[in-house]
């Protein structure tokens, strides 16, 4: 059977591989010169591959039933299978799958190696649409291709210098697809405020809850990055795609962060700790007293932000501006206007809908031979590995589907 695979990067990779492996005739297309170019850029260069706790809570989709039916014990079984195949040696940490070599080009070159090793056939060309006529017709900018079975991998929209611009929702739509609109995900946010400069460049500890129309939603704890936009980071990431879909629903995105939350005290208990330090520690100004506790910088701000000067002394500064100051501290309140672009975004929220496809082959239920994976389904992954599991989990199995 001749599968063609349009698009390959990590999902498209893996899809050429498990294809190949059942005796397919497999070729790639790929826009690129090179396969797996954004491979080379995950995980900071070192590529975040899995995660030991491949659980599905870490995932996002309009349709979870779907997907419980896809990320099964037995897929990600296979999975592990094919790192093994593909001589992947992992460095784990907190169950953060990196080959052992922290290079992401460890992944990508062993994948196209396996590729390649199983005659899996690449065209470097772009793809600009898909007819099915008894056999597909694959029409790219230099030439037309034929193919008996079509495997979709052609990724989001997020991080389009990459190739993934977004062409493959127009594919999916042309077979009779709906899309769930793609919407940035794991993305810096931009505040509303006028301060930013003032914190550019910090980065501290911090548990940073989610209201949604004034409304708790999450909670993240970890290192956040405070930007001249707003903020960034790995737990401003996690919670970036509900953000995303809610601002997009008009709903106001409200964070509430705790910049002392190694103290673990409530407001009143701060100001009793306070009391003690100022009791303490001789002669020190207020800004003195958080010294070491928090970002100079940072609570230089926040004071300006409480109305306090940073040479006050404690006792001198009136309960109201006290209270200010705890809220500023434990409960810094920052609104969300928006996410950062698809151009930042490492991944997007939405895409084809899982219930338009077979669970157990990824074959599409509008069209039959076609089959649809990675992040051009409306899967979306925590950070941690979760995004490209699923590309390769989802590769495997359309590979395997395209001979059911
Ligand atoms: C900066 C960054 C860091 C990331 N870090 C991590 C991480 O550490 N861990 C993790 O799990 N995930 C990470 N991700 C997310 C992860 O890389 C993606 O979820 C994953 O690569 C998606 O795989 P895919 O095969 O679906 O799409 P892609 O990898 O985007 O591949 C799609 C391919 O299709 C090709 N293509 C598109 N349209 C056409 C066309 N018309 N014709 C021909 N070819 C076409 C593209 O050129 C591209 O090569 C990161 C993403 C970014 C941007």
């Amino acid at each position: 059977m001749k599968v063609v695979i349009i698009g390959g990067g990590a999902s498209g990779l893996v899809a050429s591989i498990s294809a190949a492996l059942n005796g397919n005739d497999v070729t790639i297309i790929e826009r690129n010169n090179n396969l797996g170019k954004k491979i080379l850029i995950t995980g900071n260069g070192k590529c975040n591959y899995w995660n030991s706790d491949q659980n599905i809570s870490h995932y996002h989709s309009n349709n979870m039933e779907v997907l419980k039916k896809i990320e099964t014990d037995e897929n990600r079984l296979k999975v592990m299978k094919l790192f093994d195949r593909l001589g992947l040696v992992p460095r784990i940490k907190n169950g953060y799958y990196y080959p052992y070599s922290n290079q992401a080009s460890a992944v990508q070159t062993s994948l196209i190696k396996e590729a390649k090793s199983l005659g899996v056939k690449v065209i470097n060309d772009k793809v600009n649409s898909i007819v099915y006529h008894d056999k597909f017709v694959i029409n790219m900018e230099n030439g037309i291709f034929n193919a008996d079975k079509v495997i979709l991998a052609t990724g989001s929209k997020a991080y389009p210098k990459t190739g993934s611009d977004g062409m493959g929702y127009d594919f999916a739509k042309s077979f009779g697809h709906s899309i769930i609109k793609p919407l940035p995900a794991l993305v810096q946010l931009n505040g509303v405020g006028n301060y930013f400069k003032l914190w550019s460049g910090i980065r501290c500890d911090a548990k940073v809850d989610l209201y949604d129309n004034g409304k708790y939603v999450d909670t993240q704890t970890g290192e956040i990055q405070l930007t001249n936009y707003g903020v960034s980071g790995i737990c401003i990431f996690q919670l970036s795609g509900k953000i995303a879909r809610n601002i997009d629903k008009g709903k106001r995105e409200m964070l509430k962060i705790n910049f002392l939350p190694f103290l673990n005290l409530n407001k009143n208990e701060f100001i009793t700790w306070m009391n003690k330090r100022n009791n303490d520690l001789l002669n020190r100004s207020v800004s003195e007293l958080l010294d070491s506790i928090i970002n100079y910088k940072l609570s230089n701000l926040i004071l300006k932000l409480s109305g306090i000067d940073k040479d006050d002394k404690w006792n001198k500064i009136s309960s109201e501006k006290k209270s200010l100051l705890v809220n500023n501290l434990l409960e810094f309140n920052l609104e969300i206007e928006s996410t950062k672009s698809f151009d930042s975004a490492q991944v997007c929220t939405g895409g084809v809908p899982l219930d338009e496809i077979n669970p157990t082959t990824l074959e599409s239920l509008k069209q039959k031979n076609l089959f649809i994976v990675g992040e051009l389904l409306d899967v979306d992954g925590d950070c941690g590995g979760y995004n490209l599991g699923f590309a390769f989990l989802s590769g495997l199995i359309a590979g395997n589907g395209v001979n059911n």
